[in-house]
């Protein structure tokens, strides 16, 4: 899925469904029960993840996840 994506801005950018680490992550961070509605910015060195409905609601995950 191809979406904006406010880190990289420019064109839409390739968004991919988060891993199970990626997952606890977010709902560690966001406190949020449904994870599975957040996807991530797939271009290299990108760490943005932000929800499927509105790419304004996410946030970026830290160094330790950035080749996921
Ligand atoms: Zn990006």
């Amino acid at each position: 899925m191809d979406v904006r994506c406010p880190n990289c801005g420019g064109p839409l950018r390739r968004f991919r469904k988060l891993t199970r680490d990626e997952e606890a992550h977010v709902r560690r961070i966001l406190e949020v029960a449904d994870p599975g509605a957040y996807h991530r910015c797939t271009r290299t060195g990108c760490r943005r993840f932000q929800r499927w409905s509105n790419w304004r609601e996410g946030g970026d995950f830290p160094e330790a996840l950035a080749a996921g």
